[in-house]
This record gives structure tokens, sequence and C-alpha cells, in this order.
């Protein structure tokens, strides 16, 4: 029992941080022993000197109640004893959940107010309990229970992935329009030039009336109208994630509603040219991470996907 404290509280004595001073033993007195530690002197015929004055525990507190993870705690103590100089301190770390263990603090200079620096302590709350020894057991004086929360270390927040360019395209899918469709001229590609912005979608271009259906399952997000811009329009939200827009329908075509669960190959309108349209086309616009109302979102250039559907 005894070999294991004393292990112990070698083990302990490594991670403690020094203080100047603090375990430096004064004085030409032999000190007495801490608990634990040899008493080797009297093993080969030298008489044991022990310090006089039981030792008193004026104050303790701690520097923080409340620390960071990988932060060190401080004890601030002042211990007075009338004729020694030093006495020799244990702090009993009892972490909720876990053993407790015992630090050696060595011996602190007596009579004065300083601060010990603890060891750093993993996440959790703890009770700590100083032991002063005087020369005898009759003589131990415990101190008051101090409570220390080491908060947990902080997590780093995961910086938002951004959007990836291009998701993998489904292996199925129909295109949107039925019946004899163009691509256009390079005015209907993505990214052309438009007065204020930069074209979002791909125009198909084909007669009025054609049916546009839906070119994967999902569920409808929108059907809306913009006077000035893609007229009556439709936002699918496909069940790959994928927001898809189908602009310029025909006046009162739509033949789904908000929130309606459509199959690829449904009907969503008829091809048309409301809106901003100089003749009957489908604007067609892929969001893979949602449509404008997302955050930080944007649309990619759809006619690789069209052209896969046209061949599926
Ligand atoms: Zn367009």
């Amino acid at each position: 029992m005894r070999r294991i404290f004393l292990f112990t509280l070698l083990a302990a004595c490594a991670l403690l941080t020094p203080v100047a001073g603090a375990a430096a033993s004064t004085g030409g007195t032999t000190p007495d022993p801490v608990p634990g530690e040899s008493s080797g002197g009297a093993g080969y015929g030298t008489p044991l000197v022990t310090l006089p004055g039981k030792p008193q525990l004026v104050s303790q507190r701690l520097a923080n109640k409340t620390i960071n993870y990988n932060q060190h705690g401080a004890l601030v103590i002042r211990i007075n004893r009338s004729k020694g100089a030093n006495a020799a301190v244990t702090l009993a770390i009892a972490r909720s959940g876990a053993k407790t263990k015992t630090l050696s603090l060595g011996r602190l200079a007596t009579n004065r107010t300083q601060t010990i620096q603890l060891p750093i302590l993993a996440a959790g709350s703890y009770r700590l309990t100083l032991n002063v020894y005087g020369s005898s057991a009759r003589e131990t004086v415990r101190g008051g229970v101090l409570s220390l929360v080491v908060k947990p270390k902080s997590v780093p927040k995961p910086t938002p992935k951004p959007p990836t360019p291009s998701p993998p395209a489904p292996s199925s899918g129909v295109f949107p329009v039925r019946g004899a469709y163009t691509f256009g001229g390079a005015g209907a590609r993505f990214g052309a030039g438009r007065t204020g912005h930069t074209h979002e979608g791909q125009d198909v271009v084909g007669d009025s009336g054609l049916p546009i259906v839906a070119p994967l399952a999902g569920e409808i997000r929108y059907v809306d109208y913009q006077a000035s811009g893609a007229g009556r329009y439709i936002i699918l939200r496909a069940d790959n994630g994928w927001d898809m827009m189908f602009a310029h329908c025909q006046y009162a075509s739509a033949a789904v509603k908000v929130g309606q669960r459509v199959k690829a190959g449904d009907r969503l309108c008829l091809l048309g040219s409301t809106g901003d349209a100089t003749g009957p086309h489908l604007h067609f616009e892929l969001w893979p991470h949602g449509w404008r109302d997302s955050p930080g979102t944007s649309p990619i250039d759809p006619l690789p996907q069209l052209k896969k559907w046209a061949s599926n």
C-alpha cells in the first residue's frame, strides 16, 4: 500500500509545474517528511528532526473557478506556521466519475501568500482538497473543498463546403421537352450575355404547346409567374436534391401544384413564350444545390445533362 502511494506521488510530482520558491526547503532544519516520501536519514542513524508548530491554512482559493481546456488552473494559498519556514502540502484532485488523484505540491513556503500552478487537467468537474502536514498526523490540516470546472475543448465549426461545380449526373431521367427541338444559337447557351446579367440556363427551342415533363422524380416547389422574366414558371426539386426551373410555360398550362409529387416523364406544363421571350421555348435551369432561394447556391450549365437525358 505504502509503495503504491509513493509511486503515485512520484508520478504526480512529474506533472506539476514548479513555482519559484514553492518547493524550496529553507533553513538548516531537516524538515518533517512529506507523507509517502522515504525518510532515508533515520535508517542511517540520523535522527529525524521535525519542524515545530502546527501549520495553519489561512486562505485558499482558485484564481479561476472555470478554466478552458489546455489552461492551467491556479491555487492561491497562504499557510502560516509559527516556527517552520515551510510545510509539506498535497492536493487531492477528485474528478466526478473518476478515481481521486493525489499530487504532491512539495514543501511550500509559509507565512506568505503564493500562487501554485496546477497541471493541465482533462475537461470535467473537479473537487480539490488541500492537505497541509504538520509534524504529526494530529497536526495535519485539511482545507475545504474547492470546485474547479475545466471546459471541454471547443470543436471548430466545419467550414461550409463550396458547392461542387457539377454533381454526378443521374443515370436515368428523361428529356424535358416532348417533341422536336433545338438548343438554339449562341444566345441560347448558359452564360450568354443578357442585359444586366448572364443567361443562367439553356434554352430548348420548339413549337408552342409541346409537353414539358419532369426529367426526374421529385416534388414541385413553385408554380409562379414573373411578368418581366421567366413568365409562367415551375420549380421542381428532384429527389437527388437538384432544383430545376422550367420557364416561359403557356398561360394556364400548369399541370401540377406546389407540393405535388411527380415521376420522371410526368407533364409539368406546355411550352410557350410567356414573360420575356421572343419566341416559344423552354428556358431550363439546373441548380444542384437548390434554387436561388438557397444560400450560397448557383446554377450550372445544364446542357451536358440535357444531352444525356436526350440520349436515354
Ligand atoms: Zn433562356
